[in-house]
Formats: structure tokens, sequence, C-alpha cells
């Protein structure tokens, strides 16, 4: 495992930081590796949730963070009910409903951090992930998919019971509750442990006639997902498709499917957020003189008016040409940055013609006096 990182460094706070800075931090960061919106690995985030909500807790409480700034992390995890930082330790829970609404279209993170942690229920299924890849244009139009995956479904023939003729019966030895407790003696001491019953692992049935199609009701077969992919997505973002994932173990809610977004490369433009970059050649004398040149846009074509005297590196902006914001407000741009080109063959009446407009540009007569063929 990696060292474990200072606190104060995992909030980016200044060891002298006030409750203000700190709770700041924590906001920011937070909103950051939400679920719904970060751009990282689902696991990665949710421990980066955990390693900022673990550095939080300690920062905002005068007692154990002054044991960490004595002790360091071996001065705070005994504070914590395992020897470690848990969820059930946790006590900002309104802060989190602060940054995120109660529900207010933030998915549920609760269930998704808390859901083990605030009690031994049933506890979601697995939670699955779909990379699709999408072009930049259907990015900037959105798209209805239909994806076909392979998920965990209930068993048609035995009706999701596992059993075929059908008959639930409930598992003697853990009387349905699917776990049970166990009472270990060490020393002294009596410790209570609740696992898995060990004769129905965890599913609380009996099954006496399994029916041959599936494993305890559950079967996997291809199923039709359409999602709504919005207009101006990015790569890396995630799309939630509730309760599409692996189901609970133990009569819990399933779990979701993630499908993360990929934005295959386009052939002219570059991307940046909403905006667009593409990188134009001009000639000298278009430069020189100015032109009205015609520029492919994602969509069709638009005109672009290139002044006389334009200068190599010049950038130019058609304004809304890029893709929509994915928050729905207006548009992004389209940049175009001007590029010189330089005829690598000439004719010999371009040459002629070159050197005359060198011998009459005032200061470079000596330059082009050379090299005559
Ligand atoms: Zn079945
Ligand atoms: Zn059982």
């Amino acid at each position: 495992m990696a060292e474990k990182r200072d606190y104060y460094e995992v909030l980016s706070v200044d060891r002298k930081a006030s409750e203000v800075d700190i709770k700041k931090a924590y906001r920011q960061l937070a909103r950051q590796y939400h679920p719904d919106v970060t751009k990282e690995d689902p696991k990665v985030a949710e421990e980066r949730f955990k390693e900022i909500s673990e550095a939080y807790e300690v920062l905002m409480d005068k007692e154990k963070r002054e044991l960490f700034d004595k002790y360091g992390h071996a001065g705070v995890n005994s504070q914590f009910q395992g020897g470690g930082f848990n969820w059930n330790d946790f006590t900002h829970q309104g802060d989190i409903r602060d940054i995120f609404g109660d529900q207010g279209g933030y998915g549920n993170i609760f269930d998704m951090f808390f859901g083990g942690g605030r009690s031994r229920g049933p506890h979601q299924g697995q939670s699955l992930r779909y990379d699709l890849e999408i072009t930049l244009e259907e990015a900037a139009d959105g798209l209805k998919k239909e994806l076909t995956l392979p998920l965990t479904v209930k068993c048609d023939v035995c009706a999701g019971t596992g059993s075929k003729s059908k008959k639930e019966e409930v598992c003697t030895h853990c009387g349905g509750k699917g776990q049970v407790q166990r009472v270990e003696r060490r020393g002294h001491s009596q410790f209570v442990s609740i696992g898995a019953c060990p004769k129905c692992h965890g599913s609380g049935k009996d099954i006496k006639d399994p029916c041959p199609e599936c494993d305890e009701g559950w079967t996997r077969k291809r199923q039709k997902i359409s999602i709504d992919i919005p207009k101006g997505v990015d790569t890396g973002m995630r799309l939630r498709v509730a309760g599409a994932g692996e189901p609970s173990p133990d009569g819990g809610p399933p779990g979701d499917l993630f499908v993360v977004i990929q934005v295959k490369r386009h052939r002219l433009f570059e991307r940046d957020g909403a905006d667009l970059l593409i990188e134009q050649e001009i000639s000298f004398p278009e430069a020189a003189l100015g032109a009205e040149l015609e520029m492919p846009t994602l969509k069709a074509k638009a005109k672009l008016n290139v002044p006389a005297g334009t200068q190599p590196g010049t950038v130019f902006k058609l304004k809304g040409e890029g893709l929509p914001h994915v928050d729905g407000h207006g548009k992004g741009d389209q940049y175009i940055k001007v590029k010189m080109s330089v005829p690598k063959k000439l004719t010999s009446e371009q040459k002629d013609l070159l050197r005359r407009f060198g011998e009459i540009e005032p200061g470079k007569k000596s330059l082009f006096g050379r090299g005559k063929s």
C-alpha cells in the first residue's frame, strides 16, 4: 500500500489553515471527486473522496488535529473505531448535503459511500463500467444510443426464484436473513461478528430443486439499454444508468451502470472544452493583401476575412462555431490559427516576380541581389 499522505497535503492547505480555509478546500475537492462528475476512474475517485473526507474529519476536530500535528497518523488512528478512518467515523454528512444538495440531481452519494458504512443492512450490487466511443460530431449534437450489454437479470424460467418448481423456501440456518452472528472468545473477551450465512451464502433461500437455467434465480443475458448522451459531452464524462448494474447479493438495490464517454480524435479539429481549434495555411500574398477564406466548421462552412497585413500565428475566432456547453448554456467558439505557407517550387515567372518584389521592397535589396540563377 502507498504511504499515507499528510492531511494538509491531501486538502492542499497550509499547516496554519483556519477552519474556513479547510472547509473551502474540502468543498472544492469534494466537487471534483464526486462520482457523478469526476473524470477519474470510479474506484480512484471513491478512494480520493474517502481520503479528503478523512483529512477533513481530522483537521476540523481540534483535538484530533492537535494529535495529528504532534504525532502524525499514529496519533490519530487510535481515535477511530476500527483503528483507522472509516465512513462510520465521518461526522460531517451535513456538509456533504450542503455541497451536493439532498438529492438535487447528483445521484445518491449517500448510498454510494455510506450505504455499507451506515447500516449492516443489504448491500448494493456492484456497479459496472462501459466505455463508449463517439465522434466529435456526435458529441456536438448529443445522441440517443442503444447499447446491448450482457447483464445479470432475473431468470425467466423460474421467475427469479432459482427453483425449478418456483417454490421459494427460506434458509433454515439463517431464517432468511442471509446473515448469521458468530460469537468468538479471545482470552477474556467475547467478539460478535456478523457474516454471510454459510448455508445459503447470503441469499436467505433454501433451494431444493435448483433451476437448470440459472444461478439461484440470476442469469446473464444480453439486454438493451438506451441512454441519452447530452450535447457537449467530453472524454471522461460518466453517464449513470441507475439500477443497471449487478444485482445485490443479499436483497439490496442493484448497482448502477456507468457509461464512460470517449470522444474520438477528429481529423481536422482539436478540442479544448467547448472550443474547437484548427490551423489554416495561407500564402504570403493572401496574408499581405488580405483574403476571404472558406473555413470548414464542424457542421458546414463559414467565411473568414483575413485582413491585409495578417501575420503568421494570428488567431481568428468564429463565434459560436464550437460545441455546445454541456451544462446547456451557449456554445464555444472556433479558433483559427494562421500558418504561412512558403512554396517549395516556383515557376521561373514566379521567381522573376518575387525578385522584382524583393528589389522594390525598401531595405531588402541586398538580400535579393545574390544567388541569381
Ligand atoms: Zn432459473
Ligand atoms: Zn442462510
